[in-house]
């Protein structure tokens, strides 16, 4: 076998493919036509989920000294909600097409004057894209040439719609229609989904899913002191699934309605270095996204500028993921100072704080936000991960393969386990004996059906890092090896079963 060579960029819709054929991700209710923004993680994406989760609370909870655990309740006291400012405030600006029913995000949906010599003769408009601007150009070229309109046409410059005067909004046409006089001002819609809590049906019954697990910590914050044994600087960390009703779900699980976060508040001295301890975090969150096998080349970070923090942020940088639409947000790390929990001392009138030993004062922490999204990092590890090679065989026939370079801290499948023929029943026993032993500690799969290189393929497509084949010089030979296969390299060489486990242990953890 020769060295691999990649044959093409990673589209959304071989991934979304390979999601659908191998038993990852499928839409949710289907067979009724889906339900925009839900999703179900088949056999695979149930366990590569469950790996990525794992990692993350080895990491973040079981090897710290520093951080405890929590799974609060998905709905709370509705008064939590008050509290923390989502009622009032957790909200997007949304934009209707009167005729097309559609809706849009207001700060998704662009558009811009088409200003020929100097005069504004019409709107265009075009939804979020790698290349808004672009788009909106090509479409003021077109606008000008259909209405034969001469003279110099300026470059155009794209505007969100929340930026739309209101003389405006009537003259841009709705990317539905084409037509200019069906979108309706930007308003505020909250992302909550409601609920009711018992029997009655009205407003005192309101409650919500919540929109993000952090709350949960915030609120058990005086629990978590007054029984755990914890000092500051300390975290609290939860896995768990969030709702948020967003207007437009899009790029398959990026942006969903249902999906799960792993967050950790890290609760700080009011007086301490907290930019140090942000700088920390972040580089912290970094190096465990690197763990799991993401290639530093698509990470970057972005600092939300100052302009645009809430009143009481000190700071907030995201770790940016190269997705095939474009780099976007995976991990936002925000240092909020002490507002969550001044918020809930005033609305619940139970005090948040902590007794400070060596100035003998009370005080309210500040805290450290790393929250992500476990669906993104899925997505991001299989958009990376993937690629389509071209590989020669063993007589020098060009073929194809498709390979999910999946780090093995997060394979679904560790190794996959192959008696070269399945009607030898000496190679069969070996394997099966093997298997029995694997599968106590790893998630491992055995499979006897077709020829090898078949075998090697499936294997490929879902990412296991290794195939163990038992073949004829596992019985002829003293010392009973087997064929050990890389994923990546394509590589084969001889290894024992004490060896199988070493390498399994170091890499699998
Ligand atoms: P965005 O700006 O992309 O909507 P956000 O800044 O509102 O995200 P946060 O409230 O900071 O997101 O949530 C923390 C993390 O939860 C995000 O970094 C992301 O990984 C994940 N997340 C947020 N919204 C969604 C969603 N609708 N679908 C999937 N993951 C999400």
């Amino acid at each position: 076998m020769s060295t691999p060579t990649a044959t093409a960029e990673v589209s959304m819709d071989a991934i979304v493919a390979l999601c659908k054929r191998r038993g990852f991700i499928f839409q949710s209710s289907e067979i009724y036509g889906g339900l925009n923004g839900f999703f179900d993680y088949g056999p695979l994406g149930v366990e590569l989920k469950k790996n990525i989760r794992d990692c993350w609370w080895n990491d973040m909870v079981r090897r710290r000294d520093d951080i405890v655990g929590l799974e609060s309740s998905i709905i709370m006291h509705p008064k939590v909600w008050e509290a923390s400012g989502h009622v009032a405030g957790f909200t997007d600006p949304l934009v209707d097409c009167k005729v097309s029913k559609q809706r849009y995000r207001a700060d998704q949906l662009f558009f811009a004057a088409v200003i020929v010599d100097g005069q504004t003769v019409g709107y265009v408009s075009a939804l979020e894209s790698e290349n808004t601007a672009g788009e909106l150009q090509e479409k003021a070229e077109t606008f000008k040439r259909k209405k034969a309109i001469q003279g110099q046409l300026a470059p155009v410059v794209a505007k969100d719609m929340t930026e739309a005067k209101p003389e405006e909004i009537a003259l841009i046409p709705s990317p539905a229609t084409g037509e200019p006089g069906s979108l309706t001002p930007p308003r505020s819609f909250n992302m909550m989904f409601e609920t009711y809590v018992g029997a009655l049906r009205d407003a005192s019954a309101i409650s919500y899913l919540r929109p993000e697990t952090a709350q949960g910590m915030f609120v058990d914050f005086k629990n978590v002191v007054d029984t755990g044994r914890v000092k500051l600087p300390f975290g609290i960390a939860q896995i768990g699934k969030s709702f948020r009703n967003e207007i437009t779900p899009r790029n398959f699980i990026f942006r969903s309605r249902e999906f799960e976060q792993m967050e950790m508040e890290y609760f700080i001295h009011e007086d301490a270095d907290w930019d140090k301890c942000h700088k920390d975090w972040i580089e912290w969150c970094r190096q465990w996204l690197l763990s799991i096998g993401l290639p530093e080349s698509h990470l970057s970070l972005y600092s939300h500028p100052k302009e645009k923090l809430a009143f009481y942020s000190k700071g907030t940088v995201d770790i940016m993921f190269k997705y095939p639409f474009g780099v976007q947000e995976l991990w936002g790390i925000a240092a909020r100072g002490n507002y969550d929990l001044e918020q809930h001392a005033k609305h619940s009138g139970v005090p948040q704080v902590i007794f400070d030993e060596a100035t003998k004062k009370k005080f309210t922490p500040h805290v450290i936000e790393p929250a992500v999204g476990v669906d993104r990092i899925l997505l991001a590890v299989l958009c990376a991960g993937y690629a389509e090679e071209e590989v020669k065989d063993e007589k020098g026939n060009v073929e194809k393969r498709t390979v999910l370079r999946l780090s093995p801290r997060i394979a679904p499948v560790k190794v996959a386990v192959l008696p070269l023929l399945k009607n030898k029943p000496e190679l069969v026993a070996i394997a099966q004996k093997l298997h029995a032993k694997l599968k106590r500690k790893y998630a491992v799969f055995y499979d006897e059906g077709g020829n090898i290189g078949r075998r090697y393929r499936r294997q490929d497509e879902i990412g296991t890092p290794w195939c163990v084949t038992i073949d004829f010089e596992t019985i002829e030979k003293p010392g009973a090896t087997f064929t050990l296969r890389e994923r990546d390299s394509m590589q084969q060489k001889r290894i024992t079963e004490a060896e199988l486990f070493a390498l399994l242990e170091e890499q699998v953890y």
